[in-house]
């Protein structure tokens, strides 16, 4: 069994009003477990919606979602699919709650009425997963953004949820702050929790291997970053931009260079370039000698 199922699923906000929203038009996809997905889509695509159903916050107007077996809207599993879906909002300060780290990452374990010796445990292993152990007696307030989303992380993880959805979780961070947190989910998927990935930085779609791509509540695309950045004109038409690697490749193209499709990050672009060059200097050689 898939950890997560999804059949038909539709959601319209505000249903049988005059201000209806259909904001899922059919969703069918499936998640297994231990993959790393990236969820790319232009603003009201649905993202966020989609997001909400897989814990539960939202439940189908139609259709149905799966997670781990559990039907998401029987009321009696909504505790369970929470147990093992947490999420990762875009603001990290919405997100902390206590004024000491350890404190906020407990918050959750406490919650579940766990022995107050598990909590430790869970606390200690949760913050040195994130790279947050050192900081775990300081203020929430007072650290950086990256910081801030990496406690929220460990805060969810305190649960021992099977997957992690991160909506936007990297948006409101610098550059330092964006890779930290991919990095850390990187090593969580590694250490075998599912993450969905939600994100407009086609750069960090890149990195996943698997990628889906919304587009009006439907599933426009989903496959290989490689294989999705190849449709360019596609991506186009979806007003969403190829990240620098695979649109610099794409560019070269049409300015008539011969670069193979494929084309996803600076190793490949580079290999492309330097077996063009060496086609060249070849054909060159053979040039000079026959002169
Ligand atoms: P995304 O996260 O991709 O930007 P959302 O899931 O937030 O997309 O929104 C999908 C559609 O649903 C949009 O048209 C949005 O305006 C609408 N929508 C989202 N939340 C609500 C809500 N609470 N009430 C009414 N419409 C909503
Ligand atoms: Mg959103």
């Amino acid at each position: 069994m898939a950890l997560i199922e999804i059949q038909n699923l539709h959601h319209t906000y505000h249903a049988g009003t005059p201000e209806a929203v259909v904001a899922l038009d059919g969703i069918s996809l499936t998640i297994e477990r231990g993959e790393f997905v990236a969820i790319v889509g232009g603003n009201g695509s649905g993202k966020s919606t989609l997001a909400k159903h897989l814990n539960a916050l939202l439940l189908p107007t139609e259709g149905e979602v799966r997670v781990d077996g559990l039907d998401t809207r029987e009321p009696a599993s909504t505790w369970e699919v929470r147990q093992r879906v947490g999420m990762v909002f875009q603001n990290p300060d919405n997100q902390l709650v206590a004024t000491v780290v350890e404190e906020d990452v407990a918050f959750g374990p406490e919650n579940l009425g766990l022995p107050s010796r598990e909590i430790v445990e869970r606390v200690e292993e949760s913050l040195r997963v994130v790279g947050m152990l050192d900081y775990r007696r300081h203020q929430p307030h007072l650290l950086s953004g990256g910081q801030k989303q990496r406690v929220a992380i460990a805060g969810i993880l305190a649960m021992r949820p099977q997957c992690l959805v991160l909506d936007e979780a990297t948006t409101m961070l610098d550059p330092l702050g964006q890779r930290e947190v991919m990095e850390t989910i990187h090593t969580l998927n590694r250490e075998g929790v599912t993450v969905i990935h939600i994100t407009h930085a086609m750069e960090e779609a890149a990195q996943c291997p698997r990628m889906i791509v919304l587009s009006s509540g439907r599933v426009a695309m989903d496959g290989l970053p490689v294989d999705v950045f190849s449709r360019a004109d596609d991506l186009h038409r979806l007003r969403l931009v190829l990240p620098p690697i695979p649109a610099l490749a794409s560019q070269l193209r049409r300015d008539g260079l011969p670069v193979p499709e494929r084309i996803l990050d600076a190793d490949d672009l580079a290999s492309a370039i330097a077996s063009l060059a060496t086609e060249r200097v070849g054909h060159g050689r053979v040039g000079n000698g026959a002169d």
